[in-house]
């Protein structure tokens, strides 16, 4: 049964809630595995798996503001064109709708931005988070749940059937590079 400590392994289908467009899927592709009850997850998400067991089916919706917030207007803004030239040119590939690019305020912090409109002389980026003031819908079912092991609970994440490693003493993990 899942409860805390537990690694679970599930398959699921996002879709928007209320649309159901597809945001993504696990089908097709590998299962999704997590360490339930510390944190790795959005705590809606583990909410409405606890107690589910191996085999089970769920299905469920997260409200905007317990996933990724509502869009936050003040996140949308218009940034110089000039902004983005190198050597006084601006690379026309990069300034289109729809391109995401990294940007960096002046005290270093990194922002994923998409661009929503082009002026003549600026950009409009919006900086909120791609499912921000989206009701997520999840639906899929539980694949497998065991216990996590020692050394799982101790670097925080899952150490895959694919990445095995021996059990030195002394050792890098290959998931994390955590050395012990
Ligand atoms: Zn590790």
């Amino acid at each position: 049964m899942i409860e805390n400590n537990k690694v679970v392994t599930l398959n699921y289908k996002l879709t928007e809630a209320g649309n159901s467009e597809l945001i993504e899927e696990t089908y097709g592709s590998e299962p999704l595995s997590f360490i339930y009850g510390i944190g790795a997850m959005l705590p809606q998400f583990e909410a409405n798996l606890t107690n589910l067991k191996n085999n089970d089916k769920f299905n469920f919706v997260i409200k905007a503001v317990d996933a990724y917030g509502d869009i936050d207007e003040s996140a949308i803004t218009e940034i110089p064109l000039n902004a983005f030239s190198s050597d006084g040119k601006i690379d026309e590939e990069i300034i289109q709708i729809g391109k995401t690019l990294p940007m960096q305020d002046k005290d270093g912090n990194q922002f994923e931005g998409i661009i929503v409109d082009i002026n003549d002389d600026s950009v409009v980026m919006d900086f909120n988070h791609p499912l921000a003031g989206i009701d997520l819908n999840f639906e899929g079912e539980i694949v497998d749940v065991r216990d996590a092991t020692e050394e799982e609970l101790d670097h925080g994440h899952i150490h895959g059937a694919h990445h095995h490693q021996n059990n030195d003493e002394d050792h890098e993990c290959t998931n994390c590079g955590h050395h012990h």
